[in-house]
């Protein structure tokens, strides 16, 4: 989508950190990390967000699961334990509208959130 910050940064058009890429995934940190590893997993083709889900694109879910697990290994965090969240609509506190899943780890995180 045209004007989209997290298609832009798949396209190279706006720099990140890309932490992971592969044909249907993309990886990068997080510009204001909430915790030591904060990385965002989003799909490449643009889905606004979890009420975007259909039996049509659902599969994708199993797609940024499956990179998140593998960041998750080479993060190093697997053992001392992290957190995914998917923020939803004003209420869930999403902010950029393209579907993402937060890694969040490498510090003791509180629950529940704020
Ligand atoms: P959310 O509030 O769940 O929609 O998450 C959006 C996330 O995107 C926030 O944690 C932001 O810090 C992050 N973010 C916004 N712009 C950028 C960017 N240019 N590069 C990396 N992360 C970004
Ligand atoms: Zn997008």
């Amino acid at each position: 989508m045209e004007d989209c910050l997290f298609c832009k940064i798949i396209k190279g058009e706006i720099p990140s950190n890309k932490v992971f890429e592969d044909e249907f995934t993309f990886a990068f940190r997080d510009i204001n990390p909430a915790a030591p590893t904060h990385i965002l997993v989003i799909p490449k083709t643009h889905i606004s967000g979890l009420n975007d889900l259909n039996n049509e694109n659902i599969n994708i879910m199993t797609k940024l699961t499956s990179t998140a697990r593998e960041i998750c290994d080479t993060e190093g965090i697997e053992s001392e334990g992290y957190r995914w969240v998917i923020n939803s609509g004003e209420d869930g506190g999403q902010t950029v509208f393209h579907l993402h899943l937060h890694i969040l780890g490498g510090r003791n995180l509180k629950w529940p959130p704020g």
